[in-house]
Parts: structure tokens; C-alpha cells; sequence
């Protein structure tokens, strides 16, 4: 396959291959490039991660 090399430099989680993987974009959606799945821009698990580390920040922020 031909792809540019910074095809590569942004990834996706797809929740069927449960990695983070190279994706095609579509007009409404991102896919998988190994699959086709719908890829989301983080896992569950980084999700929760991610709200965490947001709320923690909200609270610091409340607090001063
Ligand atoms: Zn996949």
C-alpha cells in the first residue's frame, strides 16, 4: 500500500481490533483502516482516564 508516511501520525481506538489504529475519514465518520469499524477518538478505559483528569482539574480550579 502507498500511503503518505503522516497518514500515520494520528490514530484512533478501535474498539473490534482494541487498539489504537490508523484511520480512513469518511464525511460523517472515522473507520478503521484494518477493519472498517467505527473508531472512536479514545478507548473506554482513557475515556474515563480523560473525565477524571478533567474533573480533577475543574475541582482545583473550584477550590481557588
Ligand atoms: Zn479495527
Amino acid at each position: 500500500m502507498l500511503i503518505p508516511h503522516d497518514f500515520y501520525s494520528e490514530k484512533k481506538w478501535c474498539p473490534k481490533c482494541r487498539n489504537y489504529v490508523p484511520y480512513l475519514v469518511s464525511l460523517e465518520k472515522c473507520y478503521c483502516a484494518r477493519c472498517g469499524h467505527p473508531v472512536t477518538l479514545f478507548s473506554e478505559e482513557d475515556k474515563k482516564k480523560f473525565k477524571k483528569a478533567l474533573e480533577k482539574k475543574r475541582t482545583i480550579n473550584r477550590a481557588s
